[in-house]
């Protein structure tokens, strides 16, 4: 009896030991402990039929019990040891930081081609003493059409395809406010070009709904077309670095009189023509004329004593033929590898 006690205890050892030696995780090792030390494990219930024994034999098995128990205690916290140094190691590995991997990089970004181009331009005007000013993209009526003679009947506002906000509140439809607003504040001379955003409600491959524009105008006694005329043309050859021919032919503003629209020689095919210029050789590039003397009388200026002229030009158009850039659009959509070519 004792003797296949003993047995069926070293058997149970034996087995208790292999199971925890080859236990993968800590969850199955303390699953092993309730197996064999549990309340109910196959150890412990060695321990209860201790009393169904010959009283002689109960000391030496009692004894037998539990050095096997201490024995399986010592191993399941060994291996519990194991296992969490084995995780510990395992996480160490995942967090590891791998220094050969390339790193993110500080991403250089650069001026917007419009921006670039409406700097550069600003710069050719100031080097002609004209300072920079700004005026409001929510506009008046009065200041986008009225005080640049174009009453509320005036077939030129049917052009304008103007965003209105209520009946007397748009979206500016050009930088010529700006003009208005610039002669109500300063007394002449003037010598003011105004950058920046204009609206209009036009989609398609040569119009966008946002544009930039950069308005110019100068004002003094003895400002002639002459005047005009150079300055215009200082600025294409400084924008387009090359000496391209200026042309003006007659043409019609509301708020110039004289007015003229500017063509220049193609700066894409040498004047030779092309598809640009339509195999003319000339590109039209921007309107202007001598300030009209009603624009003089709306802002409070002697229409006698004061002569001026202005002009206005599309940023995007010049940006496009300085830059070789066909699509309007592509201005507009952000795309990276469009715009690090600018970079
Ligand atoms: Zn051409």
């Amino acid at each position: 009896m004792s003797n296949s006690s003993e047995q069926e205890l070293d058997k149970l050892v034996g087995d208790a030991r292999t199971a925890i030696r080859t236990a993968e995780d800590l969850a199955t090792l303390d699953a092993i402990r309730v197996q064999f030390l549990g309340k109910r494990g196959s150890i412990t219930r060695q321990l209860k039929q201790i009393g169904t024994m010959e009283p002689s034999l109960r000391p030496r098995f009692g004894l037998a019990v539990n050095r096997a128990k201490r024995t399986l205690e010592l191993d399941i916290e060994r291996r519990r040891d194991q296992l969490k140094d084995a995780a510990v190691a395992e996480q160490l590995t995942q967090d590891a930081i791998d220094v050969t991997l390339p790193g993110r990089g500080s991403g250089v970004g650069g001026v917007h081609p419009i921006t670039r181009a409406m700097q550069n331009m600003e710069d050719i005007f100031a080097h002609m003493g004209f300072e920079t000013a700004s005026g409001p993209e929510l506009e008046d009526d009065f200041h986008n059409f009225e005080a640049l003679n174009i009453p509320p009947d005036h077939p030129a506002r049917a052009m304008h395809d103007t965003f209105y906000v209520d009946a007397s509140t748009l979206l500016r439809t050009h930088t010529s406010p700006v003009q208005i607003r610039y002669m109500r504040a300063h007394p002449p001379p003037i010598r003011v070009i105004a950058p920046g955003r204009v609206y209009r409600c036009d989609s398609d491959v040569t119009h966008t709904p946002m544009f930039h524009q950069i308005e110019g105008l100068a004002v003094d006694r003895t400002i002639s077309f002459a005047d005009l005329k150079g300055v215009l043309t200082v600025f294409l050859r400084n924008f387009f670095e090359t000496e391209l021919k200026v042309r003006f032919r007659p043409s019609y503003f509301p708020f110039t009189e004289p007015s003229a629209e500017v063509d220049m020689s193609c700066v894409l095919c040498g004047a030779a023509g092309c598809r640009v210029c339509k195999q003319s050789g000339w590109l039209e590039v921007l309107g202007c004329g001598m300030v009209h003397p009603e624009v003089f009388r709306h802002v409070g200026l002697d229409d006698e004593a004061n002569t001026g002229f202005a002009f206005g030009l599309g940023v995007e158009r010049l940006a496009m033929l300085r830059y070789g850039v066909d699509d309007l659009r592509l201005f507009f959509e952000n795309d990276l590898g469009f715009l690090r070519q600018f970079r």
